[in-house]
């Protein structure tokens, strides 16, 4: 374990915050994790208080799209005890997603322990009210100032924390999306980078204006088989099978997406990663055989879908009652962050104050 430096902030702005009311993203907490590389070796990490920063309009992350993020949560257990959910899975997608963007990639004892350590420095921003958490972005970005076309030699990485409430989504109404792509297999949709983003706000833009809350997105060759959901994986039970699309290159690999697939299978419920055509959907959806679809991802866990609109047809799935998977998939979920479930899987890291 390396000794990081903390320099602490002398004007703490946790009393601005209503921590029953919180809007998603909306404030960080006091102090952030930086490490810059450069010379082909990372420097040591320190962490600081969150306030602005000073880069050059040559940045090359800001012209050339070198940058990667990732997003998971920390939870005030049960004994007051704080867990990090599956931090090393994190890590490995994170790395995963550098290698792609030729982004030199981040040591676990960087990644790790400065997580842990900024965590500790703010825990009195893990807020113990139900359903609420520390959603945590380490970022990647190349930070060199040159316009030449290469690939940068200086990079930042660093560490934000912001408090999360519980995140209520109503029962989205999705538009299936057959003109535009998210990405296509062999681009960058494996990583968590943020061109993908910025790629997918129009196509959803359109969506919102036609009525819609998110895109279904399809593969780019032939938009005939289900990708994700707007920037969530997607899930389907059709006839009691727990589906969802089989990862490829296209598709982020979620971790929500692995958890519920392995809690899914704990709770006997049967499960299939398969390619899943836009037909067959409409083809269950006429025949009443999906009973349920919501997407999943770190910020809501999961995210009801109620309409698919397949080539100008709106077709209905019941909303989620408490007995439903997705609920009690939810609730199973939580209740093993918080320490009320066993933590059967080793998901939690436990941060020792
Ligand atoms: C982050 C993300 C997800 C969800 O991943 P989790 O690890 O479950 O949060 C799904 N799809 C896309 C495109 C994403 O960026």
């Amino acid at each position: 374990m390396t000794l990081i430096p903390v320099e602490r902030t002398t004007a703490s702005r946790i009393g601005q915050v209503d921590f029953n009311n919180l809007d998603f993203g909306l404030h960080m907490s006091d102090h952030i994790l930086v490490a810059e590389y450069s010379n082909g070796q990372w420097g040591a990490a320190r962490i600081k208080p969150y306030g602005t920063m000073e880069f050059y309009p040559a940045m090359m992350a800001l012209h050339y799209g070198q940058s990667v993020f990732e997003g998971m949560k920390a939870f005030r257990m049960e004994n007051g005890d704080i867990s990090v959910f599956r931090a090393a899975t994190h890590l490995e997608r994170f790395n995963r997603s550098l290698e792609r963007m030729c982004m030199p990639t981040v040591p676990a004892s960087l990644f790790l322990d400065g997580l842990f350590e900024l965590i500790r420095t703010d825990q009195d921003w893990v807020s113990g009210n139900p359903g609420c958490s520390l959603y945590l972005r380490p970022f990647c970005f190349a930070s060199e100032a040159r316009l030449k076309i290469k690939v940068a030699e200086k990079y930042h990485f660093i560490i934000l924390t912001s408090p999360a409430g519980p995140y209520y989504t109503k029962p989205y109404r999705l538009k299936v999306e057959t003109e535009y792509t998210r990405t296509v297999e062999g681009g960058t949709g494996f990583a968590k980078c943020a061109g993908n983003y910025g790629s997918s706000y129009y196509p959803m833009q359109l969506a919102f204006q036609e009525g819609y809350d998110q895109v279904l997105w399809t593969d780019g060759k032939e938009h005939k088989y289900i990708d994700e959901v707007g920037m969530m994986n997607v899930m389907f039970m059709i006839d009691g099978v727990l589906t969802t699309p089989k990862l490829n290159t296209a598709i982020l690999s979620g971790v929500t997406r692995d958890s519920v697939l392995t809690l899914a299978k704990d709770m006997g419920v049967r499960t299939e990663e398969r390619r899943i055509s836009v037909e067959e959907i409409e083809t269950n959806l006429k025949q009443g055989r999906i009973s349920e679809a919501f997407g999943t991802g770190t910020a809501a866990v999961v995210a009801p879908i109620t309409t698919i609109n397949i080539s100008g047809t709106d077709h209905q799935i019941p909303e989620p009652t408490p007995s439903s998977f997705q609920s009690k998939v939810k609730n199973l979920l939580s209740d093993m962050r918080t320490g009320r479930a066993a933590d059967i899987h080793g998901w939690n890291h436990i941060i020792q104050i």
